[in-house]
């Protein structure tokens, strides 16, 4: 299934709209319907609960979309976030010009102005020629109270960065720990594209682990997993044209710190337990002219999309920087001290940032096949579809009772009567329910039901629910 097929397939089962289509949609915005808001939160709450919940060093934060204009100066943001923009003389059409290039060379290139004068560019809508027009910096400006200008945030990781300070001190909380936060981010994209993959708004989750710089690598963790073998596409095979290749964990010392790796591997981790098969994963490791200048090492973990292997996650070691930035502009220190080591320092942090929609878009891809949605029972939006074979009493006083049951557990759940019966378990593998119950005239005289597994077309006729929560668990 191309990236067309699956865009129409999520919105015709109701996975995702695209923002006002009555209006005509709007570019880079979309809406999530009955079943994609299910998947979404699915998404959300399991990474919540595996990197925060089920963490004891790491801790959660809510800040504000919109804040201070000065957390963004201090940042950079205001000076550096921006993209290069190629622009159409005849239509008009603005394009980012290092993903436009990037597609047009199969790869990154050195120089995108040197690029652009050397080539003969064209506008893929028109066929006019394009000219690179300087760089537009990509926050939403917005107006607060009569003319304070300030931004809607273009990242959650800043917010960590300025609530530092009052999460150590509220909290009294030890280095290394981390602080997540989950919630909207806005990026005024150029050219938002490949539906939900570059968007204009969109979820983010993002960990800011801090950690002594010179305990970088002593993760306590990492000898559990430093045999576990990972894909990667080293900088030399960038470079070189070459493969990425299988190596395992403990080989990448050299390359990123411990605790780097640890973060690295929890998140490929996430992405496999719940589905992603490891062929389809691969780290990509930063070539040094894409690194910021204070940034150490950064790896995507990508994921083989119909339509190239692209960034799902980025994982960042990014030194001392965001602290000194606030320290410098706030006039607010930034440091910690340690007392069992009598000594005072700023942290070094690491940064593993996830974007939700990505997420959600690889879980997608990997989960269809032929006539069905297998997604995890984590994953699935409706983990208990029950269907009564006909829509009246006593059916569904029966269906009613084990809709309570089910929901009462947690578990999602619909009492689904609609259109013909013979239909119904054709709907629901196609939407990804996990499990169905049917209940027929045997359910009236005995209190039985039949329990359907989506993968495998398995009949199983009990009247034990608990059952169904033993398959759920
Ligand atoms: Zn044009």
């Amino acid at each position: 299934m191309n990236l067309e097929e699956l865009y129409s397939y999520a919105k015709k089962f109701g996975f995702v709209f695209p923002s006002a289509e009555i209006y005509g949609g709007f570019s880079g915005f979309y809406d999530f319907g009955p079943l994609g808001v299910e998947l979404k939160r699915n998404i959300e709450s399991l990474l919540w609960k595996r990197f925060v919940t089920q963490k004891n060093f790491v801790v959660g934060i809510d800040g504000s979309i919109i804040t201070h204009p000065e957390v963004w100066n201090a940042s950079g943001h205001t000076k550096n976030f921006s993209d290069p923009v190629l622009k159409c003389e005849k239509c008009g059409a603005r394009f980012k010009a290092d993903s436009f290039i990037e597609d047009l060379n199969n790869g990154p290139v050195e120089d995108i102005t040197e690029f652009v004068n050397s080539h003969d560019l064209k506008c893929p809508n028109c066929g006019g020629s394009l000219k690179f027009t300087g760089r537009a910096n990509l926050m939403f400006e917005t107006v607060v109270g009569t003319k304070d200008k300030s931004y809607l945030r273009p990242e959650t990781a800043q917010l960590i960065f300025i609530n530092f300070k009052q999460v150590l001190n509220s909290f009294k909380i030890n280095v290394p720990f981390g602080i997540a936060q989950l919630g909207k981010s806005f990026r005024n994209e150029i050219s938002p594209r490949d539906f939900l993959f570059r968007l204009r708004e969109f979820n983010q989750f993002e960990i800011e682990f801090f950690v002594d710089p010179e305990e970088a690598n002593n993760c306590p963790y990492f000898d559990g997993i430093k045999d576990k073998s990972i894909q990667i596409l080293t900088r030399e095979a960038q470079k070189e044209g070459g493969k990425a290749k299988t190596v395992k964990l403990k080989d990448l010392q050299d390359r990123a710190t411990k605790w780097h790796l640890y973060w690295l591997w929890e998140f490929y981790s996430f992405f496999v337990e719940l589905g992603i098969k490891p062929e389809n994963l691969r780290l990509r490791e930063h070539l040094e002219d894409e690194l910021a200048h204070y940034a150490k090492a950064c790896f995507d973990i990508e994921y083989k999309f119909p339509f190239g292997w692209k960034e799902i996650h980025g994982c960042a070691y990014r030194s001392d920087f965001d602290l000194k930035q606030h320290q410098s502009f706030s006039k607010t220190k930034m440091e910690v001290f340690e007392q069992a080591k009598n000594k005072r320092y700023i942290p070094h942090v690491i940064e593993p940032s996830q974007g939700i929609e990505r997420a959600f878009l690889a879980f997608m891809f990997e989960a269809i096949e032929d006539d069905r949605l297998k997604l995890s029972k984590e994953l699935s939006p409706i983990k208990v579809a029950i269907l009564p074979v006909f829509n009246r009493e006593p059916f569904l006083e029966i269906a009613d009772k084990l809709f309570k049951e089910i929901t009462n557990k947690g578990y999602s759940s619909m009492i689904d009567v609609r259109g013909p019966f013979v239909k119904r378990y054709d709907y629901h593998n196609k939407i990804g329910t996990y499990l169905t119950l049917t209940l027929d005239y045997q359910s009236l005289e005995d209190g039985s039901f039949v329990i359907r597994l989506r993968d495998k077309d398995e009949f199983i006729r009990t009247k034990d629910i608990n059952q169904i929560f033993e398959m759920l668990s």
